[in-house]
């Protein structure tokens, strides 16, 4: 099928995708047309539709693709994708073209395909986990009324550390103690320690009380700028390896974060943080919740809450090994 919908002649029809990270995740054969918008090469999403045998729905500015066992939200324009009720901050907005919704190839590739295909990508097993407790020493990170995060955080990393040996995995912290760690030296201590995955974890901060819940960064794809700064990454990173990886961690804890503690779903972001940019290995940040926000300052400050989100990161560490080893 050569034609779009209304009948006009895409710029450029039957794409076959020859990329490297496309052979890689066996699009070599695929056709599936696409367009430029704004220098970056958009897919058709009914195409995309087509390749994973999904039920494509559309309409003015949205689309919708379906099956039985999953549901995925696109708006043109909108960052903000919803991939079986997880809100993911894809890298690109989607866009529109005629009477189509079109998906940026960055994250066709990096946000869609290891979703719905986990299991074609490098990494296959887990066993070495680094958490990696952000801040320590002097730098005490955001605080609360009665919360300071490098405390809060180094509790939680020890509450999911001892969950995760019990699993199985062997897991290493990046500070034990409340001392300074320097970034890079938390992406050498992962180096050192032979990390599958390394996950860190903070606590965050708003100027407006109001703002709660949790979200789970991970690196921008290269050329892509972050969720909440449009400047883009130009370089390209040895993390960048992990791009698909990235994505399905991220995803999994996302998931389980919000399935174990019922807080708002502020999604998977994009974020050029050091410690994600030096990553060794797969990586996510993880914000477990607003200090700034009363409410979730007092869930904070229970034992039983931080219980409920280092089960939230043992379960999205178990989906993603999961996932990854799945043979299909
Ligand atoms: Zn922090």
């Amino acid at each position: 099928m050569l034609f779009s919908r209304n009948g006009a002649r895409p710029l450029c029809f039957v794409v076959i995708l020859m990329t490297a990270a496309a052979v890689q995740v066996g699009l070599s054969e695929s056709r599936i047309r696409y367009t430029n918008v704004a220098g970056a090469r958009y897919l058709f999403l009914s195409d995309v539709a087509d390749f994973y045998s999904l039920t494509y729905e559309t309409g003015s500015d949205w689309a919708k693709l379906s099956s039985r066992w999953s549901q995925l939200k696109f708006r043109a324009k909108r960052r903000k994708a919803q991939i079986n009720g997880v809100a993911v901050h894809l890298a690109l907005a989607p866009a529109k073209w005629k009477n189509n919704i079109l998906l940026s190839r960055a994250d066709f590739l990096y946000t869609l395909d290891p979703l719905l295909r986990p299991s074609f990508q490098a990494q296959k097993s887990v066993k070495h986990i680094v958490l990696d407790p952000g801040h320590g020493g002097k730098d005490k990170g955001t605080s609360g009324k009665h919360l300071i995060e490098k405390e809060l955080v180094l509790d939680i990393a020890e509450l999911a550390k001892n969950r995760l040996q019990r699993k199985g995995y062997e897991v290493q912290l990046t500070r034990k103690t409340d001392k300074k760690v320097r970034l890079k030296k938390r992406s050498k201590l992962s180096r050192r320690y032979d990390a599958d995955l390394f996950i860190s974890i903070h606590a965050n901060n708003a100027a407006n009380e109001g703002v709660s819940g949790i979200e789970t960064f991970i690196l921008p794809p290269s050329n892509t700028p972050s969720t909440h700064n449009y400047d883009k990454l130009r370089n390209d990173y040895p993390a960048h390896d992990f791009n698909r990886s990235n994505a399905c961690v991220a995803y999994s804890l996302q998931q389980h974060l919000i399935e174990a503690t019922g807080a708002d779903d502020r999604g998977v972001k994009r974020a050029n943080f050091s410690v994600l940019r030096h990553a060794v290995s797969p990586a996510a940040l993880v914000e477990v919740g607003f200090l700034s926000n009363p409410q979730e300052e007092q869930q904070l400050r229970r034992k039983s809450y931080r219980k409920k989100l280092a089960n939230g990161i043992v379960q999205g560490v178990r989906r993603y090994h999961e996932r990854i080893s799945r043979k299909n």
